[in-house]
């Protein structure tokens, strides 16, 4: 039995009767580019993040960088952030001309390690990038404490925490700026690649809106420079048709988790993904153990010859990657990232898993443990 880290299909089939219709109607009009749809999936989803305004964008990615853009980061500036993320978090700042400056991470949660970011700080640091990873949120107030403190701004990263909370708040709604992704992996996917930012403030809101747009307003008058960041409307669309399925959806991720949890108790050789006390709603964007004493590839190897779909998030922390060679960091410098990469391991976690593929998936695991 084979089993995939992730399938799509089966989520697709659930909802094809309420989304090919609306599809269909969307295509009759011709109406693509922002419009109504993507006004009501910005209502729709602020709300649901607990924010005053979103702005639909068209990826993850690009959410970060007009957030950095909004705030005229560039040249000279610093921005700190976890080396233990998706690139794009630090690919956003390194595209304003602004340099990334990296701050290790808490080995328990895989966040940044706040008690670590001060020293990290100089005069030219700008803004925090914190990253909710694999769904479980940082620990914001004490970010946003130390923001306070030195003027800076913070731009959560929550494409994997969409719903997330931290102290009972959700994520993304917190700092200046929350960035979400519908890369169709995350906990809320669409078809193809979209985004959104959720701000707070007014003046904040109205600069993204003028900025994903060319920095145009009214049409061909351009008093910023921005660039095309729009969503479409047809990706909108999906969005508000799966909307209303998102917490079932979560709530079969967070089942999941603690099936494993269960399946993995007192199993020597791994430790278990662990959730923070402020952590008070975790998405399970992944399910990610540590598989201890040099065993790690070993295991990778012996679940993808079992046709048992996982993942590596990330092998490489970003400090080590060629194209930030630049800054002159070396192996060794962020300890926690590197035994991270090392060591960690995704398994299947996507609503639709039954209870006989996730027995599966553990029993394999424990079998290459012991081998
Ligand atoms: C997916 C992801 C992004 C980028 O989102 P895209 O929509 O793929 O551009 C950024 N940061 C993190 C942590 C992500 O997981």
């Amino acid at each position: 039995m084979s089993i995939p880290l992730l399938d799509l299909k089966q989520q697709f089939e659930s909802i094809k009767d309420e989304v090919m219709p609306s599809l269909a109607e969307l295509c009759a009009s011709q109406l693509f580019i922002l419009g109504p749809k993507v006004e009501e999936l910005e209502q729709c989803l602020s709300a649901y993040c607990q924010a005053n305004y979103g702005c639909g964008v068209s990826s993850g990615s690009d959410a970060l960088l007009v957030s950095l853009m909004s705030e005229q980061i560039g040249a000279g500036d610093e921005v700190i952030t976890s080396p233990y993320t998706f690139f794009a978090t630090a690919g956003a700042i390194c595209r304003t001309g602004a340099k990334p400056v990296f701050v290790d991470i808490d080995p328990v949660t895989y966040n940044i390690d706040v008690s670590k970011i001060e020293a990290a700080i100089t005069p030219r640091t700008k803004a925090i990038i914190p990253v909710h990873l694999y769904g479980q949120s940082a620990d914001m107030d004490a970010i946003l404490e130390l923001a306070k403190a030195h003027r800076l701004v913070v731009i959560e990263d929550a494409c994997q925490a969409i719903g997330a909370e931290c102290r009972g708040r959700r994520v993304g709604a917190l700092g200046e700026y929350g960035c979400l992704s519908f890369f169709p992996s995350k906990n809320l996917g669409c078809f193809g690649d979209g985004g959104m930012v959720l701000c707070n403030d007014q003046t904040r809101a109205e600069r993204l809106k003028i900025l994903r747009n060319h920095g145009m307003a009214p049409q061909y008058h351009h008093h910023l420079i921005g660039s095309n960041f729009r969503l479409d409307a047809l990706q909108a669309d999906v969005l508000l048709k799966k909307i209303p399925h998102l917490d079932d959806w979560t709530k079969g991720r967070q089942q999941n988790a603690a099936d494993y949890d269960r399946l993995f108790d007192g199993v020597a050789g791994i430790e278990l993904p662990r959730e923070a006390d402020w952590s008070t709603r975790h998405v399970r964007n992944q399910y990610v153990i540590r598989i201890l004493d040099g065993k790690r590839n070993h295991v990778w190897e012996g679940l993808k010859s079992a046709g048992i779909g996982c993942a590596v998030y990330y092998p490489v922390p970003l400090h080590l990657q060629e194209c930030f060679a630049s800054l002159g960091y070396r192996q060794g410098d962020f300890p926690e990232s590197e035994r991270a990469a090392a060591e960690t391991l995704a398994l299947p976690i996507f609503p639709e898993l039954t209870v006989q593929q996730k027995e599966t998936v553990a029993e394999t695991v424990i079998q290459l443990l012991k081998a």
